[in-house]
């Protein structure tokens, strides 16, 4: 669904050129979970920002949505952002606190011109994403919920245009422990329920175990495995995976 191949990310240039990503493979399939997994540093958020189009790639490299580039301006840029939609690690920092839950939701759909009743969709984003009874919600500041359901809005804001892909930078990262599990089960739900693919990065090995389906692991802006969850932690070919699965507690 979402591919990348062969691609480079290099920031500055000359003696200052930063070669952040290596000819880097990676590749969504629909209806899967994918967690990218690596250190600070690793290339994780500069590979997914490529993957969105947020990114300039090096000449060469290669990233594709259904089979085709990235589309780069104007109105295919617009229908590509309905399709692959970013979820934010801080819900507080990706929620404007003068907008209401309905608010919040709705910007999608405007940026969108969405043409259907803007307030059944809006209901139905909240029901995806289980904050309920999504009309009491509608006009609640997101600032004065709890850390989780502030995460359901802003899923509830990515899902409202009705996208294929979520990518998730470190989606749970700032939530507490008892709220992360009920975040988690939610991507899980949106994969079951909806077919809703992720791409989810994160440096929680355990995260990736819980619930992703193949699990991708980056170090120094070169992907090294590849593989299904259970292959790649359970039995690593790499000897850098089995130094950062010897890191976990
Ligand atoms: P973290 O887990 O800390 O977010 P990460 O694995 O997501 O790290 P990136 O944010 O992709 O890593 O950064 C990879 C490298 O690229 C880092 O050395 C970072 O300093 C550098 N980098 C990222 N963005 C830029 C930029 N816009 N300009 C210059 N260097 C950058």
């Amino acid at each position: 669904l979402l591919e990348a191949r062969g691609v480079n990310v290099t920031f500055g240039s000359g003696s200052a050129a930063l070669h952040v990503l290596h000819d880097v493979d990676m590749v969504v399939r629909k209806g899967e979970i994918v967690a990218l997994v690596g250190q600070s540093g690793s290339g994780k958020t500069t590979l997914a920002r490529a993957m969105m189009g947020l990114q300039p790639v090096d000449s060469g490299s290669v990233v594709q949505f259904r089979g085709e580039d990235l589309p780069t301006r104007g109105k295919d840029v617009r229908a590509f952002r309905k399709k692959v939609q970013m979820v934010f690690q801080d819900p507080s920092a990706a929620l404007n606190p003068k907008l209401s839950v309905y608010e919040s939701v709705a910007e999608g759909l405007r940026v969108q011109k969405y043409p259907g009743d803007e307030r059944a969709r809006v209901i139905e984003a909240l029901e995806e994403a289980e904050l309920l009874p999504a009309e009491n919600y509608l006009g609640a500041i997101p600032q004065e919920m709890s850390g989780g359901q502030r995460q359901r809005v802003v899923i509830a804001g990515a899902l409202v245009t009705g996208p294929e892909i979520l990518v998730a930078d470190e989606p749970v990262a700032s939530l507490d422990a008892s709220v992360r599990g009920e975040i988690l089960s939610l991507m899980l739900s949106l994969r079951d329920r909806l077919g809703v693919s992720a791409l989810i990065i994160t440096h929680d090995l355990g995260l990736a175990w819980n619930i992703a389906d193949t699990v991708a692991v980056i170090n120094e802006g070169r992907i090294i495995e590849h593989g299904p969850t259970e292959q790649v932690l359970l039995e690593p070919k790499h000897p850098y995976t089995r130094t950062l699965l010897d890191s976990v507690p």
